[in-house]
C-alpha cells in the first residue's frame, strides 16, 4: 500500500516535526514510543498555548474586574465551547471541566449516591479500566446497590445477549468504555445505550480511549455521561472534560463544595451555582483547560477520518509482523479494534521484554494496564501493549519488531 498516495494531506514527516520529544535519544538510541494509551506526547502548537499562557495572561478566572482576568476567563470559556462543538454537546454548560477521566467518573458516582437505593443494579462492563470499576464498587457500598459485570469473550468483546440477560427494571446505570485501554476492543456503544435506556438505566461511557482516535458524538449517541482525559488527545495532564446531559447534570448535587460554585452561602444555606459551575469548585486548571482546547484544534486540523485510516493501517502492520514471531500470542483480537496491541512470548515475562526494549529506546507499557480483571480472565499477569497514535510510522515498528526478536533471543 502506498502511504503517500492514500494520504494526499496526511503527511506523517510533516506531522512528527510538530512535536519536539519525538526527536529525543532515549538510552542513545532514538526514541521509539508506543505507549500511547498511557499517556499522548504534545505538539509544539499545544506547548505554545501554555507557554503563552502563562507568559501573558495569567489570572485567576470569573472573578476579577481587571484585563487579565478577563482575558484568561473568555480564553476559558471559549476553550469550553470549543469542546462542546467538538463533541457536538447541545450546550456549553453540559461540558464539566474535571482533572481527567477518574475525577469525572468519580463525581458521577459521589452524585449517584443520592439517587439510588438498595435493590438497584448498576451494570459494568468486564472490560474496564480500574477507574470505571472502582468508583461504581465504592458507590455500592454506600447505597446498597448490587454491581453486576457484563462478561466478555475469549477475543476481547463484550458477549451482548448476557448483557441483554442482566437489564431489568432495576437497572439504574450501566458503565462501560467506548474503547478497552488493555486490548483496543470498540465496544458496541450504540447497541448497549439504547437497550439500557429502554429499561430506564442511564449509561456512562469512558471515553478515555476512543478521543484520541475518533470524534464522538454524543447527541447522536444519546449518551447520558461521556468523560475523557486531554493527555491522551495531545493535551496536558491534570485536565480532562465531563459531558453530562444537562437533565442529569442538574439532578445530581455537587461533587465538591468552595468558591466557584456557588450562587450566596450564609452559615444557614448555601444556594450552588448554575451549570457548569456547580460542579467546579475552586480555582480551576485554567491554562489546561484552554490547553485541552487547543490540542482539540490541532486534531482537528488533521481530522480524525485521516487519523483513524492511517492508524487502521499501521495496526494491521503491525499485527501481521508480530503474528509471524514464534510463541507470540495477541489478546484482543476483536473485529472492531483501534491502534492497541496487547500480547505475550512463550512464557516471557512481559516486564522483561520491557526492561530490553527501554534499552533499545522503545518505550511500551507492560503489566496488568489498570484492568486486572481482564488479565484474570486470560489468567496471565500481565501484557506487554504497545499502542500506536498517528504520528507513529512503519519505520518505527520495524525497529520495535527487530528490538523484540533481540529481546526474546536474550531471553530463551
Ligand atoms: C487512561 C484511562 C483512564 C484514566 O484516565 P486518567 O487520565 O488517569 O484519569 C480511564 N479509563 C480508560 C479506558 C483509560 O484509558
Amino acid at each position: 500500500m502506498n502511504l503517500v498516495k492514500e494520504h494526499a494531506a496526511f503527511d506523517v514527516e510533516t506531522i512528527r516535526k510538530d512535536f519536539p520529544i519525538l526527536k529525543r535519544k532515549i538510552n542513545g538510541k532514538p526514541l521509539v514510543y508506543f505507549d500511547n494509551a498511557a499517556t499522548s506526547q504534545t505538539p509544539q502548537q499545544v506547548i505554545d498555548v501554555i507557554v503563552d499562557y502563562y507568559s501573558n495572561y495569567n489570572a485567576n478566572i470569573h472573578r476579577g474586574v481587571h484585563s487579565l482576568s478577563q482575558e484568561a476567563t473568555d480564553a476559558y470559556e471559549q476553550s469550553r465551547q470549543k469542546i462542546q462543538k467538538h463533541f457536538n454537546a447541545a450546550h456549553s454548560h453540559e461540558i464539566i471541566f474535571t482533572s481527567g477521566t477518574t475525577h469525572g467518573i468519580n463525581l458521577v458516582a459521589s452524585g449517584f449516591s443520592s439517587l439510588l437505593k438498595v435493590g438497584d443494579e448498576i451494570l459494568v462492563s468486564a472490560l474496564e479500566h480500574h477507574s470505571n470499576i472502582v468508583p461504581w464498587q465504592m458507590l455500592c457500598e454506600r447505597t446498597g446497590a448490587e454491581l453486576k459485570v457484563i462478561p466478555m469473550n475469549e477475543a476481547g468483546e463484550l458477549i451482548l445477549s448476557e448483557f441483554d440477560a442482566l437489564l431489568n427494571e432495576n437497572t439504574k446505570l450501566v458503565f462501560v468504555n467506548h474503547i478497552s485501554n488493555a486490548l483496543g476492543t470498540i465496544n458496541p456503544i450504540e447497541y448497549i445505550i439504547e437497550k439500557a435506556h429502554a429499561y430506564g438505566a442511564a449509561v456512562l461511557v469512558d471515553g478515555a480511549q476512543s478521543c484520541p482516535h475518533l470524534k464522538p458524538d454524543v447527541q447522536k449517541l444519546n449518551v447520558d455521561f461521556y468523560v475523557c482525559s486531554a493527555h491522551k488527545i495531545c493535551g496536558p495532564t491534570g485536565i480532562g472534560m465531563l459531558y453530562g446531559k444537562e437533565k442529569w447534570l442538574k439532578a445530581l448535587p455537587p461533587y465538591q463544595g468552595g468558591g466557584e460554585m456557588i450562587a450566596e452561602v450564609t452559615f444557614e444555606k448555601t444556594s450552588y451555582a448554575d451549570l457548569p459551575h456547580k460542579f467546579e469548585a475552586g480555582t480551576p486548571n485554567v491554562c489546561g483547560g484552554i490547553a485541552f482546547g487547543a490540542a482539540l484544534d490541532y486534531m482537528n486540523a488533521i481530522g480524525f477520518n485521516a487519523i483513524a485510516k492511517y492508524e487502521q493501517e499501521l495496526l494491521s502492520y503491525a499485527t501481521g509482523k508480530l503474528s509471524e514471531i514464534e510463541g507470540m500470542k495477541i489478546y484482543g483480537t476483536a473485529k472492531e479494534k483501534t491502534s492497541v496491541i496487547s500480547f505475550n512470548v512463550g512464557n516471557i515475562h512481559p516486564y522483561d521484554i520491557g526492561t530490553i526494549l527501554d534499552k533499545m529506546g522503545i518505550a511500551v507499557r507492560t503489566g496488568h494496564h489498570c484492568a486486572q480483571p481482564i488479565m484474570d480472565y486470560y489468567q496471565i499477569p500481565g501484557t506487554i501493549r504497545a499502542s500506536f497514535m498517528f504520528y507513529n510510522t512503519k519505520e518505527e515498528i520495524d525497529v520495535f519488531i527487530a528490538a523484540l526478536k533481540k529481546a526474546i533471543m536474550m531471553l530463551s
